[in-house]
């Protein structure tokens, strides 16, 4: 029968985009942070959405699922397989076409595997902006993207990829096509089948293509790093951009000092040119559409009040762009310093601002107290509330017997805090197979079965990316 499906696959998309050797498969199997390896029948790289509608029925009549896979940046497992070989990875990235920019509504029409940087750089040589922004965008495809609702740096301006995204086309369970690519910003038509399908990780449907909205690009741009000593300061400091800056602050990103020293251990060349590497260093990024100056000014102006009000104790503005893609890279290479400084445990939280002071406190108290020696590597995108709460082992111990030993206790403590503060256990990664249990135990009864009522009701054959975000 799997002799016969694939002869089928090659029919339909011709042989060489039907991976079947173990050496061709490899890149496709293993999750971006090496957690999660599976195994495949067959990795499908189709090229048009027919030929994923005929995929999914084929599966369909074979009871084989379906794995959606994008650029496999997922730091949850979601696109990675089961051990069982009977599964097939649905690889995105040929169906990646760029359809229609209008220029009138301000949105790009686009396939499901293109890649974000790609579509930034072909939105920006037509003078737009497109906003979504995350380490991993020279790779990450915007259907995996959506399938994410991928967060990232620029939220806190222009919200989720679901705030930005306005019309789908879905291949569903059955295979049929849903075409829902309108570009309208106002329809009440009933249920939003769009925001159904954003942040399913290919649960509910596979993303084809997506209706995305475009801004005008800003023409100037202010990139400054200051030191606070508190989270206090730091929220205060937000709070005086938000009301001075308005919608002028695009970026207000969080490092603590141990992830900074992390970063200059790996990569000395992202030092903090911050004196001292102080507690906390905010990058903040405002965006303008008038004049240099007058942004520039705004800044100044802002950070003056900050210094006089006690809330920063040094600053450092971009003199240029390159010195300001240097403060981002700081920012964005810290998740790579920890992948280099070997396995550690990752929880991407969502705290209310006004708790997380309390949150840190309290949950690195804890921490301390129950596993000596342990470093936390914390930063965040502040401006929303989101933090990457990290836990590294204790230095000169074994980061795989460590995890393996504490990781199930780590984690539920750091749930248990984040529910006291009311907080989320996943702010932008998503759920995947990694938190399919925690979800379970933290997302309420009724809304967790609401999930799988929905999950039942669109994929009852279950073909969707089984088992992951929830078994049913
Ligand atoms: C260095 C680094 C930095 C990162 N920074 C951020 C960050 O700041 N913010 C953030 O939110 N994330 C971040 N991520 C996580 C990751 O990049 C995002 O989750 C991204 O959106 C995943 O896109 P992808 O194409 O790689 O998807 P994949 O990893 O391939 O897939 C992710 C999930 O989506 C499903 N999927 C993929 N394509 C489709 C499709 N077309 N239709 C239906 N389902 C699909 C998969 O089955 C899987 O469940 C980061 C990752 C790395 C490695």
């Amino acid at each position: 029968m799997k002799q016969s499906l694939i002869e089928q696959f090659s029919v339909l998309l011709g042989k060489q985009y039907v991976l079947i050797a173990d050496e061709d498969k490899a890149p496709y199997l293993t999750d971006w942070r090496k957690r999660f390896t599976g195994k495949a029948l067959a990795v499908l790289l189709p090229k048009t959405t027919e030929e994923v509608s005929a995929i999914v029925k084929l599966c369909g009549s074979s009871h084989i699922a379906i794995i959606p896979q994008g650029g496999n940046t997922g730091l949850c497992g979601g696109a990675t397989p089961d051990n069982s070989g009977n599964q097939v990875i649905l690889n995105l990235k040929r169906m990646n076409q760029i359809r229609e920019i209008d220029a009138v509504n301000q949105t790009i029409t686009l396939e499901a595997g293109c890649i974000l940087q790609t579509i930034q750089e072909n939105a920006a040589a037509k003078s737009y902006l497109f906003p979504l922004s995350l380490g991993a965008e020279g790779s990450c495809m915007i259907g995996g993207n959506l399938a994410t609702n991928a967060g990232g740096t620029n939220v806190l301006r222009y919200g989720n990829t679901r705030d930005l995204c306005l019309g789908l086309e879905v291949v569903t369970a059955q295979g049929d096509i849903w075409n829902g690519l309108k570009g309208l910003r106002k329809d009440n038509t009933g249920y939003d089948l769009r925001d159904l399908f954003i942040g399913s990780e290919g649960t509910l449907g596979i993303i084809t293509a997506a209706v995305m909205k475009l801004y005008p690009l800003p023409i100037s741009q202010w990139t400054t790093l200051v030191a606070t000593d508190s989270i206090v300061s730091a929220i205060s400091l937000l709070n005086l951009f938000q009301k001075r800056a308005a919608s002028l602050l695009t970026g207000f990103e969080m490092m603590t000092q141990e992830s900074l020293a992390l970063n200059e251990k790996h990569f000395p060349q992202m030092a903090n040119p911050l004196k001292g590497n102080p507690p906390f260093t905010i990058l903040i990024e405002l965006s303008d559409h008038e004049s240099e100056e007058h942004v520039r000014q705004l800044l100044e102006i802002i950070l003056e009040e900050a210094f006089t009000a006690n809330m920063i104790s040094d600053a450092v503005i971009a003199s240029n762009l390159s010195q300001a893609n240097s403060f981002w890279h700081m920012r964005e290479h810290i998740t790579l310093a920890q992948a280099e400084e070997g396995a550690n445990l990752k929880h991407d939280i969502t705290i209310p601002l006004s708790s997380l002071d309390r949150f840190i406190k309290e949950t690195d108290a804890l921490m301390r107290q129950k596993y000596p020696g342990v470093r936390m590597i914390n930063f965040g995108h502040l401006g929303d509330g989101n933090l990457h709460y990290n836990i590294a082992p204790p230095l000169g111990s074994d980061p795989k017997v460590f995890n393996q030993t504490h990781e199930k206790a780590i984690y539920e403590l750091v749930f248990a805090q984040v529910e006291v503060c009311q907080g989320s256990i996943s702010a932008e990664h998503g759920v995947g197979q990694l938190k399919v249990g925690d979800l379970r135990a933290h997302k309420g009864v009724i809304a967790h079965e609401l999930m799988k009522t929905l999950k039942r009701a669109l994929d009852p054959q279950n073909i969707l990316n089984p088992n992951k975000v929830v078994s049913i």
